[in-house]
């Protein structure tokens, strides 16, 4: 059963990955986003089947940050598979840094050429 909150957060996430997957170059990806509990100090995770090219893409109804920024950070990691880490377990302290430096770029990049884009 999930709530009113993460329905409307759940529909969000998903137009947001629709926007996101193909201007990253993910677009052979099949990604998928559902909405899950992650306790209190993480908004958002993606789990990743390489191989495949599948992503399971978990969100909080109530996380804190941005759900944009949240986006584009889970699917950067997809960009990180190579390197063989599954986020959900840790992944590494350095491609935690650099996933964050590159989203937030973007994020930035996109509020700062299209206002009209922004909600
Ligand atoms: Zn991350």
């Amino acid at each position: 059963m999930i709530s009113m909150l993460g329905m409307t957060t759940l529909s969000k996430a998903k137009a947001l990955v629709r926007k996101w997957t193909p201007r990253l170059g993910l677009s052979d990806w099949d990604v998928t986003v559902r909405i899950g509990d992650l306790g209190t100090d993480r908004d958002a995770e993606v789990n990743l089947e390489a191989g495949r090219k599948e992503a399971i893409i978990t969100v909080s109804a109530d996380h804190d940050e941005d759900l944009e920024l949240l986006m584009i950070h889970e699917l950067v990691h997809l960009h990180f598979a190579w390197a063989g880490n599954d986020h959900a377990e840790g992944s590494g302290v350095l491609e935690e840094q650099a996933v964050w430096a590159i989203s937030k770029a973007l994020h930035r990049k996109k509020r700062g050429t299209t206002p009209s884009d922004q909600k």
